[in-house]
């Protein structure tokens, strides 16, 4: 194995009894499973607030609101990932067809897929789920500090 391998933090990741404790079950669903939230019914598909979204398993920053766009399918999507290398794409061939999964490079949480009918410049439509999703959003309002 090389340094890389030796390096990796994997034991800072929640363990799967973590994450049952701590996220929703549609959340533990969809990241765990693969599972897909119902359209139109997730915290973030109509969400415009400017932020990072984050994933809700390792908390890696993943999508930014600058390349969400109103897809009208009822999901967040994205035409570009904040950085290529934080989301993985798989070759998924379940229900029959063959589509491409998004998983965190991270954590390894699934998070939506990706079609080749997004917007230019990408042409890419990352259809995420909101469970898999954690949005900061930009602190618009000026500084005040609790203490
Ligand atoms: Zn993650």
């Amino acid at each position: 194995m090389t340094w890389q391998a030796l390096s990796m933090t994997d034991s800072t990741l929640p363990t799967d009894a973590e994450l049952k404790k701590r996220l929703t079950r549609l959340q533990y669903d969809v990241t765990q499973r693969a599972g897909t939230e119902r359209a139109f019914t997730g915290e973030y598909w109509n969400e415009k607030a400017p932020g990072v979204y984050h994933c809700i398993v390792c908390d890696e920053p993943l999508f930014s609101s600058d390349t969400k766009y109103d897809s009208r399918s009822g999901w967040p999507s994205f035409w570009e990932a904040l950085d290529p290398s934080k989301v993985e794409m798989k070759e998924d061939r379940s229900y029959g067809m063959v589509r491409t999964e998004a998983v965190c490079a991270n954590c390894g949480a699934h998070l939506g897929h990706v079609f080749p009918d997004g917007p230019q410049p990408s042409g890419d439509r990352f259809c995420m789920n909101s469970a898999s999703l954690r949005l900061e959003k930009d602190d618009g309002e000026t500084g005040s500090d609790d203490t």
